[in-house]
């Protein structure tokens, strides 16, 4: 199996700034921060994007969204608010192929994206 770069940080073989763990998820700071927060929350089991995530069907996903949450509450997030956002292929930019939610914050946030 090739390398992936997110295994690699869940097994602890890459560094990275960790955020808030859970049972079935890893959560860390975005080398390239594009908010004063930026989080990424992963599965630690390989899965290549969130159309695998959902069709697991097994809570993982709201495990994901769950921390989401909860990262955004540590991080101070909660009462200004926040984005939760799953890049899913080649069209929304998806560029590392172990699923991820980002968790952005700390300023306001525009929209619709580019
Ligand atoms: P995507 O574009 O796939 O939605 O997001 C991948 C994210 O992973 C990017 O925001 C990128 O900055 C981040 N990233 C890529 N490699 C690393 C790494 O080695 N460590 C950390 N902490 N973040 C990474
Ligand atoms: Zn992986």
């Amino acid at each position: 199996m090739p390398e992936c770069l997110f295994c690699s940080i869940v097994a602890g073989d890459i560094p990275a700034e960790r955020v808030l763990d859970s049972d079935r998820t890893v959560a860390f700071r975005d080398m390239n921060p594009q908010a004063p927060v930026h989080v990424l929350v992963i599965p630690r089991v390989h899965l290549a994007d969130l159309a695998a995530v959902a069709a697991a069907d097994d809570g993982l996903l709201d495990e994901m969204a769950t921390q989401a949450h909860r990262i955004a509450v540590q991080e101070g997030l909660a009462e200004g608010g926040y984005r939760v956002v799953f890049n899913t292929g080649g069209d929304a930019g998806q560029t590392v192929f172990h699923a991820h939610a980002h968790v952005l914050g700390g300023r306001a946030l525009t929209w619709p994206p580019g």
